[in-house]
């Protein structure tokens, strides 16, 4: 049992003036493990306090500073890669599969971040106007439970390599792995107030920084729906906002495509962080001709997505991060069956040999169209639609027709004809054949998916404003 009261304000440990608290799980026992405080509205403001103090002095560190910063950052991060890979293994569920290459991913993102900033010229010329980038003021950062370590450490690094002094509100189902996270970015030693963590409730401490007049940006990840509520909150005072939100991504096989090596593929794109990645390839596209052969791989294919508990070293799948969560993707399988759709594999209640765990079974319908709901609305678990469709044409069509444009995958042979299409399709990435992340490309949504991009030029660009003197 783990009772975390602090929170992070000003470069100190401190007890929250809020005293509500909530607990917290291991999914994959469903056993209490411990304790969060919660900040509340005047933790939210201390903390904002402690960033705009500070933000005169870091928005005019140099250069130089701030990449030295960011590799002592990424220097105390790696050092705990495997504390923090035990944190979410104990209190997400996640697989070793997705820590393997999610820990150390989130630690070298402040390297990256360095990079870019090395690279950048805050001051060009364009016609007479001397035009400087000058770092945006103080930001929020409100992110979900999904994969708490990475989004913290991109947002941050991110706020860093601008000038900016920062704000975090993680998710309070995250706060074991937040507070090994903080130790780590404490040990960096940075300037106090530069970099807060309060932990608390979405609509208590989220709502405060999504209104606090002295916030000039809020950075979100998380659901549509309270990316819509900090977007009007925001209005207000004219917040820059970037929403990283939910997606229902087309994945989608040609008819040229290999399949011994497109189903795997397809699959590890769908199951990505046991489904519950706003990035998961939900939909796969699959030409009519085909649909008898792929049907058939990939019932057998999905036999060697194990699913099991964090110290399984095999399991691809972990638990739901919570009963609700559980429950959430138990009702869509329910309504899938009720709107029509067939059964591939999978299906209500849990795995055999697991009953205890938010476990669920690994499920695929057939015979789904686009416009059932669990073709349009997000689950966030492992529950997958196979589509038909006649032609190239139809497959544009259905891919584009959802609410949503975060990110697509194409699987075929054609290079060419990939590239052609990945042109024609409304979402912030398309990848091609399970090609690896690239950190330096922008990532964001089209439509629903969210406003604006993080990553490399385009994130850094996001926590800046451009000023033109004229002389
Ligand atoms: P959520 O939207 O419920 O919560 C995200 C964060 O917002 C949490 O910290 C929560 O406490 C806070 N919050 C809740 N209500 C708030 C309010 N009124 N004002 C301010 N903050 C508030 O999302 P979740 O359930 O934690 O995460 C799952 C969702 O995140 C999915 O929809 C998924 O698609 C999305 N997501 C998107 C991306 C992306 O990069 N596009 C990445 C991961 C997850």
């Amino acid at each position: 049992m783990r009772d975390i009261d602090k929170i992070y304000i000003d470069g100190q440990f401190v007890t929250p003036q809020a005293t509500e608290t909530a607990d917290l799980h291991n999914p994959a026992t469903e056993k209490k493990i411990g304790t969060v405080r919660l900040g509340g509205i005047e933790d939210a403001r201390e903390a904002v306090a402690a960033a705009k103090r500070a933000f005169p002095a870091f928005s005019r560190t140099s250069k130089a500073e701030r990449v030295d910063i960011l590799k002592r950052l990424n220097a105390a991060v790696a050092a705990r890669v495997s504390d923090l890979t035990d944190a979410m293994a104990l209190e997400y569920g996640a697989p070793q599969t997705f820590t393997r290459f999610s820990i150390p991913h989130a630690a070298s993102s402040f390297l990256t971040m360095a990079n870019v900033l090395e690279d950048y010229e805050f001051e060009r010329r364009i016609g007479r106007a001397r035009v400087v980038m000058q770092p945006i003021g103080v930001a929020a950062a409100i992110t979900p439970w999904n994969s708490n370590i990475g989004f913290i450490t991109s947002k941050l690094a991110t706020a860093i390599a601008a000038g900016s002094t920062i704000v975090m509100k993680p998710s309070e189902m995250s706060a074991t792995q937040t507070q090994i996270l903080t130790e780590c970015l404490h040990d960096a030693g940075l300037p106090n107030g530069v970099f807060n963590i309060v932990n608390g409730l979405g609509n208590v401490v989220g709502a405060e920084l999504s209104r606090h007049p002295d916030i000039a940006k809020v950075t979100f990840t998380g659901s549509t729906a309270v990316g819509k509520e900090i977007l009007h909150s925001a209005a207000d005072t004219f917040k820059r906002v970037t929403l990283e939100l939910g997606g229902k991504g087309p994945n989608i096989i040609l008819d040229d495509a290999d399949l011994d090596v497109a189903i795997p593929s397809v699959l590890r794109m769908g199951f990505i962080n046991s489904g519950q990645a706003c990035i998961a390839g939900t939909r796969i596209l699959v030409p009519n001709h085909l649909l008898d052969d792929v049907l058939a791989r990939l019932k057998q294919e999905i036999e060697t997505f194990k699913v099991g508990a964090p110290d399984d070293p095999d399991a691809m799948i972990g638990p739901m991060v919570s009963q609700k969560q559980y429950d959430r993707v138990q009702s869509y399988i329910e309504l899938g069956t009720r709107e029509g759709a067939g059964l591939l594999t999978g299906g209500l209640g849990r795995p055999s040999g697991l009953d205890r765990g938010w476990f669920t079974k690994p499920t695929i319908f057939t015979d789904v169209n686009n416009q059932m709901r669990i073709a349009r609305e997000e689950i966030f678990g492992p529950v997958l639609s196979v589509i038909a469709y006649r032609d190239e044409e139809e497959a544009v069509s259905i891919a584009n027709d959802t609410p949503y444009g975060l990110q697509a995958y194409l699987h075929g042979t054609d290079a060419a004809r990939m590239q052609a299409l990945a042109d024609r399709l409304d979402c912030g990435r398309v990848v091609i054949n399970g090609a690896p992340h690239e950190p330096l490309a922008p990532f964001g949504g089209f439509k629903q998916s969210g406003i604006g991009r993080e990553y490399g030029v385009f994130g850094l660009e996001a926590f800046l404003e451009p000023k033109a003197i004229i002389a």
